[in-house]
Formats: C-alpha cells, structure tokens, sequence
C-alpha cells in the first residue's frame, strides 16, 4: 500500500504511552480526529499529538478503533503478511510440532503472532483461516496467496470461516468457503493420533488445538483408570485416554454432532473398542444422575461460561458449581483435570472458584499441575488478553 494516500488517524495528547510500549490496540477514546471518509477495515497511520507515526493497522469502528500491524513510521512492506507468516512458521519449528506424527498445531495466534485479528489452524495441507477484524477480511487473499507460497509449509489449501467471528455490524456478509484449494481430505495427526478435523461444520476452526498438550499429560494419568470426560467435543481427551490403557472412558458431550465426532474420532483410532462410550447429554444432568465413585479421573472442559465482562460473575458461579459435582462424586485417590478457557476470567478468579468447591465438598485437595495454553498459543508481553486457557489437575482423596 502507498502509504502516502493512507488516512491519518491523530491522538490525544498522551494517549501514545501505551503504542510506544508496543500495545496493538487503540481505543476509539484516544482518538483526536478521525477523517470523515475513512472506511471500516481500512490501513491507516497513526500518529501521536506532536505529529510522531506511531505505526500503522486497521481501522474498525468500535471500541478498539485499530488493530496496529506494525509500530515505527517506515511504510508496509508488500511482502508484510509472507514476512510476518514465515516468522510464525519457524516459530513452530522451533517448537517441535511439525513432524511426521504431528501435523496440526496453531500458526497464527493474533496479537501473539503480531497479526491482531487473525487466527491461522493448520491440519496437515489445510490452513483454516479466521478473520477476526474487517481489515483481516479485506487481506485474505493476499493471507491465502502467503500461506500456499512458503516452500516449507507444503499448504495447499487454505479455507476461509469468519462468518461468526466478524462483528456483524459490520455486515461484511463472509461467505465460509475455500480461497485455495478444495477439500481433499481432514484427517489430521496431533501426538501421532489421529482426529477428523470437521472445518466446514464444527466449531472454531474444527479443533482445539489448545489442549493438544494437555491432552498428553492427561495420557500420562489414564492407566487403569475410569474416565469421565466432560465437554468432550470431538472426544480429544478420551483417544488418549485410551491410548493411555484407561480401563473404561465415557465421553459426555450435549451436542449430538459433538457425540458423533468423538465416537468417529474413537473409531478411528481404536476400532471396536468396547472400553469407550458416548453420552449425548447435558453435563450438568450426567454429574446429577451418575453415581458416587464411578470415575476417579475427570476431565471438565467445558465452553467459555463468562464470554464477556458483563457475564463474569455468573461464569465464576458456573465454574464453582460444576466443579463442586466433580468434587463430590470422584473416586478417593482420583484425579480431576478442570479447565477455564474465558478469558475475562484471571487465573486466580478461578482457582478461587475450584478451590472454594473444594472446600466446600470437605474433600482433602492438592494441585498437581498448573495448566495454560500452548506454545502455538503465544502471548505478547505487551498484549496479555492473550492469554486466556487456564487448567487445574487435582488430586482428590
Ligand atoms: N474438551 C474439548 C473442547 C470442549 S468445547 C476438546 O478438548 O476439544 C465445549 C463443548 O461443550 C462443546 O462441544 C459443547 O457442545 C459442549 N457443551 C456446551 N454446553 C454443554 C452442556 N451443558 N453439557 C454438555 N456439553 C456441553
């Protein structure tokens, strides 16, 4: 882009403090004047009070108003997004996670990425891409054409799914659909499982790659174990359950598409095993109904329950109710994964929750491990909303 026809954006005085710290967002409150023909989605510059360019990013109405891209006053490079892709792709090499029996890992994570508003899942050749921001939206095809062109990254397919994680106002109608490529194929391999990878139809970008090594420690505890787990989705806890020896696994999920998945996603790794069942059906009615000391390995994972500031204090009250039925029915000796992957809710808001269920079961409870997300999960320092997976391992007596 020619940045000498970009809009200028200009702020109040002193509201450049925390962009000179490298914060990728500003608040439409900081704003000083905004040109009256800039269009959502647009690149703009922007500039301190006393005239300084303080970077450039895209605009979007709203309380954040830019996404920053890069901070500095040199001009975009055309090459911006290959740059910043093929430095999130040696990332994950880096991290180990592109091997012949892991082929599905986060390459882009927003902010933790320095591309804010853009969220890239790979599975094997299919890169689903998510755009989080009208400007992303506008820059997927040129994201598209970068990602199939790193030599290394052998993608071959690049599949588009914003509809639900563009703001609807800004009613930029995105159709889900492939950019490059076409569908050949969804089975992806994490930890030398294998998982169907439902894109077109599933949640997210299909898969939760967050949990991946999560999941792997949960494997480490699964011998000879009975195992509940919670929330299941496509079932990725209890496949390596199973391929932990786990004695017996019951998935619970409420959502039949989500039943169906992890019982493909079993079959597809343990064909016939008689140790793994499904349950279609509401947690909270599972955790009521099922009787004491049936499970002494529970995992509950369950979908954000504070999605927003507004919602935090029911969200803490779900957390606390949920966990004080795992409390109650675990086996003695048994061991409870428990996760919260809101983001408004801080580290310690929910260990306070677990931890006033626990002491209100009366049960004797020590932490094991203190879980987050994983490394293709970065967070920038400047930018802590990234962070936002939390997990618990307990061991109940
Ligand atoms: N643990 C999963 C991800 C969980 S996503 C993984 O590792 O991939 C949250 C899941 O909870 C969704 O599949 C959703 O269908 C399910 N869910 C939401 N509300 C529920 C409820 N009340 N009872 C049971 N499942 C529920």
């Amino acid at each position: 882009p020619d940045t000498s026809i970009m809009e200028t954006i200009t702020l109040k005085p002193r509201k450049e403090e925390s962009i000179l710290r490298h914060h990728h967002w500003v608040f439409s409150g900081a704003i000083a004047n905004l040109p009256d023909d800039i269009e959502e989605g647009e690149l703009v510059n922007v500039v301190a009070s006393d005239g300084r360019v303080l970077g450039a990013g895209h605009f979007q109405i709203g309380s954040i108003a830019v996404r920053l891209l890069q901070f500095g006053d040199s001009p975009l490079p055309d090459d911006f997004f290959r740059m910043r892709l093929e430095s999130a792709f040696r990332l994950r090499k880096t991290l180990g996670l592109i091997r012949p029996d892991n082929n599905c890992f986060r390459l882009v994570h927003g902010e933790g990425d320095f591309l804010p508003g853009l969220v890239i899942d790979i599975y094997g050749d299919t890169a689903v891409v998510q755009a989080h921001s009208p400007g992303m939206h506008f820059e997927r095809l040129k994201i598209a054409d970068a990602l199939t062109q790193m030599p290394d990254a052998r993608i071959r397919n690049v599949y588009y799914k914003s509809e639900t994680t563009l703001p609807y106002k800004a009613q930029l109608d995105p159709q889900n659909d492939y950019l490059i490529g076409h569908f050949d194929g969804n089975i992806a391999t994490e930890n030398g499982l294998r998982f169907n990878i439902d894109w077109l139809r599933g949640q997210k970008t299909g898969f939760f790659v967050d949990q991946r090594e999560n999941r792997a420690l949960l494997e480490k505890y699964a011998c000879g174990r009975n195992v509940l787990n919670m929330f299941c989705y496509t079932g990725g806890f209890s496949v390596y359950a199973m391929r932990g020896g786990a004695l017996k696994v019951d998935s619970v999920d409420s959502s039949a598409k989500a039943a169906a998945l992890t019982d493909a996603n079993i079959e597809l790794n343990f064909p016939g095993d008689p140790r793994h069942a499904t349950h279609a059906v509401d947690a909270f009615k599972f955790l009521a109904e099922m009787p004491k000391d049936a499970y002494d390995l529970i995992i509950l994972d369950p979908p954000a329950f504070a999605k927003h500031r507004s919602a935090l204090k029911n969200g803490l009250i779900g957390y606390r109710k949920l966990n004080s039925k795992a409390f109650e029915k675990i086996k003695s000796g048994g061991v409870l994964f428990t996760f919260s992957c809101s983001q408004v809710v801080t580290r310690e808001m929910f260990r306070l929750a677990v931890f006033t269920a626990a002491a209100q079961s009366g049960r004797k409870v020590r932490i094991l491990h203190q879980l987050t997300q994983p490394a293709d999960h970065p967070v920038d320092i400047s930018h802590p909303e990234g962070e936002y997976l939390k997990g618990l391992v307990l061991y109940v007596e």
